[in-house]
């Protein structure tokens, strides 16, 4: 037995499944998981002391590249001086302004300490705001893990859904709040349009992934973006925009700067915190003003804008705000994609890929899908037995078909080309 194997035997015994998240578990690939011993730039090692390239990069965080110097040196120097004080700081009110700055959407921002708390803060915020009770959510996004919207929900649940259910669902959720969140198909103009004819004046806000990374990479269309945001405009209805997984990695001002859609709150996470526990939500200054002391919207924490996390966060949006930082970004995921449907093509398999800035998806399928039903109808099997050939060149793709993939400025030619020619070993093995 290898070392992965004893730590992830002893894993289990004090840890439900031997993991602090699902998706860790390998549940959808089977084997074990690898443990993380340390990571550098690109690289990660595990417990055995194998090399493996990441393409993960903590599900999104970890964009300026794993271990980045300039991070760990903020860090240190912000340690030195306490891990939290429970009292506000300076350097709250510069991410602050440096979020709102390049976000303009967003006039004022809460921080918060994960991405399931930015969410499901925002949400309460959106029926505070409006009086109302119901919220409209997509198939296959997940916004991390509140009662509301762990209904039909991407990411974990979705790897983990009893097949027999038609709605992967969490137990534990009451049904009396699933009956105030509605759920409709990913990028159906017409079923948001009827919605909104029977019942707009009822919807507190419609929350999505702008473009969704919780069932691979799904992409939005144009008329399914405007639509929403013409029809929440005229009932009233909060538009949020969850920029956890896309904010600060699909373009420095978020998919909202690619799609020129003004939200009216945005949630953010991941890349903002640079590996920290940091997230936030913000938006127009009329709804953040409800929120507590100022109104009567309860929300706080302990560790909310913690001074280490801040400065991780800050060094990190001073990074990736370099001239050419998302130029370089991009054109390197779009390479590694490329290189990928180059090597599945010669193997004759049938694989479409899709990307946007620093997160990508590769799917099983002739063509690329614009739904959650469509990603379910990918080749699942061929994508297990690829991630395992992948793995075993030493690639660590998401161990889940219904994940997105993301790359960090550390992803350079030479370990892009590393990836590209497992790849086609990998295809070709099929
Ligand atoms: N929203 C989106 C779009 C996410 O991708 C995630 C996490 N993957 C969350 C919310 C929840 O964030 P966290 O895991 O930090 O609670």
């Amino acid at each position: 037995m290898g070392k992965n194997d004893i730590l992830f035997e002893r894993a289990q015994k004090t840890i439900p499944g031997g993991v602090n998240s699902p998706v860790r578990a390998f549940r959808q690939v089977g084997g074990t998981p690898r443990f993380v011993a340390k990571a550098k730039g690109p690289y990660f090692w595990d417990a055995e002391g194998t090399r493996y390239i990441d393409l993960i990069m903590s599900w999104g965080p970890m964009i300026a590249g794993h271990a980045n110097p300039e991070v760990v040196e903020a860090v240190k120097r912000a340690a030195e001086t306490s891990f939290s004080y429970g009292a506000p700081t300076e350097g709250e009110i510069e991410l602050a302004e440096r979020i709102c700055q390049l976000v303009p959407s967003i006039e004022q921002v809460r921080m918060v300490s994960s991405g399931t708390e930015a969410t499901m803060s925002a949400l309460r915020l959106a029926r505070g705001y409006t009086g109302r009770d119901l919220i409209i959510k997509f198939e296959g996004c997940y916004h991390g893990h509140a009662d509301s919207l762990l209904v039909k929900a991407g990411s974990g649940l979705l790897t983990f859904a009893d097949s027999t259910q038609n709605a992967p669902s969490s137990g534990g959720v009451p049904q009396d709040l699933v009956k105030h969140t509605l759920v409709l198909p990913y990028n159906d103009v017409q079923a948001l349009k009827g919605v909104f004819i029977k019942q707009g004046d009822q919807v507190a806000a419609v929350i999505i992934e702008p473009f969704a990374g919780n069932m691979n990479l799904i992409k939005p269309s144009t008329e399914f973006l405007s639509t929403l945001r013409q029809l929440t405009s005229q009932h009233g209805s909060v538009l949020i925009y969850d920029e956890v997984m896309t904010g600060f990695r699909v373009a420095l001002g978020g998919a909202q700067s690619l799609q020129g859609i003004t939200p009216d709150l945005t949630c953010l996470g991941k890349v903002m915190g640079g590996g920290m526990p940091m997230a936030a939500f913000g938006g127009k200054k009329e709804i953040m003003s409800k929120l507590a002391p100022l109104g009567n919207v309860y929300q706080a924490g302990t560790l909310s804008g913690n001074p280490v996390a801040v400065a991780a966060g800050l060094k990190t949006l001073e990074i990736i705000s370099r001239e050419g930082f998302f130029d370089c970004l991009t054109g390197q995921t779009e390479k590694l994609m490329t290189g990928f449907k180059l090597a599945a093509d010669e193997a004759g398999v049938p694989f479409e890929v899709d990307s946007v800035g620093g997160m990508f998806g590769f799917y099983f399928a002739n063509q690329v899908p614009t739904s959650f039903e469509a990603v379910t109808k990918t080749d699942i099997e061929a994508f297990k037995k690829f991630f395992h050939l992948m793995l075993d060149q030493g690639v660590y793709l998401a161990p889940s078909a219904y994940e997105a993939g993301f790359t960090s400025i550390t992803h350079d030619n030479a370990v892009l080309e590393e990836i590209i020619t497992a790849a086609k070993t990998a295809f070709k093995k099929l």
